[in-house]
């Protein structure tokens, strides 16, 4: 018996159902929405009721869970999150962390190891951050976050990237929460990840290396499934330079070669973003909205050899093992899934 907290209390992990380990409620840029109001059209409460819309038609599509990869750097607010998901009957677990491919804010320029003020070398400066949201709540809410996650983009390990991805590490082993990534799968930026994580101690079984799918190279895929990282094939629909037929005939292979146990998909979609116009992200990437995995993935890779089992492996046990996976214990349900796996 694992509790995970979740928007508005906490569930078993055993409740989680079917998850979607990778999507986003609000993407925003609050300094920019606090200079400008109003900035790329963004409205707090159109957004609220459009978001409940579509996490409405997200539960109603039998989908039961999903993790809000939200941290601070794409403008994480819990209060508009809550709004959101009230009366939707969907589970919303919250992330902590930080968002960016480079730098981390100024802040933590002056302030942390090797910094001139704070600079303790187990950076308590950003790691206490991470924590409060963990064990006390975000923004004084009470919501706990229940994923600690960092970026590793095509600009590679910078300076700060590496402190970041330690601090997350460090986080991880104080609060016992589980790791989740952006990377850059084309950079094989994952690999990357990994090493630091493994230097800090992390046992990598507690990692969910994201955005996956984002390469045809299963070499890349496999070293890291074999050091025993979960995959995020959580960019599902979305087509930046990876065709998706490709995307879907990799993730066929992977569960040929026995890898379904360690696969879990999301599609990385927003409700509303002020990065981009909504008619811009809808005219260029039409397959990009939830409903795609349901819609378009499954029925195909059910047409490709996998099995009912794998699917159920992905949308349902494998979130459910991750999360309930504690440095402590280990999972109860880990022997019956990797037997599904072994016999699929
Ligand atoms: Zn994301």
């Amino acid at each position: 018996m694992t509790r995970i907290p979740i928007v508005g209390g906490e569930i078993d992990a055993s409740q989680m159902g079917r998850t979607l380990m990778h999507e986003h409620i609000f993407v925003r840029t609050p300094e920019l929405q606090e200079a400008w109001p109003g900035f790329m059209g963004f409205d707090a409460d159109v957004a609220v009721a459009d978001a409940q819309e579509k996490l409405k038609k997200l539960k109603a599509q039998g989908i039961d869970t999903i993790v809000d990869m939200t941290a601070p750097g794409l403008g994480r607010n819990i209060g508009l999150i809550s709004r959101a998901v009230e009366g939707t009957g969907l589970q919303v677990i919250v992330v902590t962390g930080y968002y960016t491919y480079t730098d981390l804010p100024f802040p933590m320029k002056y302030n942390g190891p090797g910094k001139l003020f704070n600079n303790d070398p187990s950076d308590s400066f950003l790691v206490d951050l991470f924590v409060r949201d963990i064990e006390e709540g975000i923004e004084g809410t009470g919501i706990k976050a229940g994923v600690v996650k960092c970026c590793t983009d095509m600009p590679g390990v910078t300076e700060d990237i590496e402190r970041l991805i330690r601090a997350v590490g460090k986080t991880h082993l104080k609060a016992d929460v589980p790791i989740m990534t952006h990377s850059h799968a084309k950079s094989k930026r994952g690999l990357d990840q990994q090493r630091i994580l493994r230097e800090e101690g992390v046992d990598l079984t507690r990692v969910l290396i994201g955005h996956s799918n984002e390469t045809a190279d299963i070499d890349y895929l496999v070293a890291l499934l074999d050091a025993g990282s979960y995959l995020g094939f959580d960019r599902c629909g979305l087509k930046i330079d990876e065709p998706l037929e490709d995307q879907q005939a990799t993730l066929a292979e992977l569960c040929k070669r026995g890898y379904a146990s360690q696969i879990v998909l999301s599609h990385d979609r927003h409700c509303t973003s002020d990065w981009f116009p909504e008619e811009g992200v809808l005219a260029a990437l039409p397959e990009w909205e939830y409903g795609f995995i349901q819609g378009s993935l499954i029925p195909g890779l059910l047409e490709n050899g996998v099995t009912e089992e794998q699917i159920e492996l992905m949308m349902h046990k494998n979130p459910v093992r991750f999360f309930e996976t504690r440095s402590g214990g280990g999972s109860s349900s880990s022997s019956e899934t990797a037997t599904a796996a072994a016999g699929a």
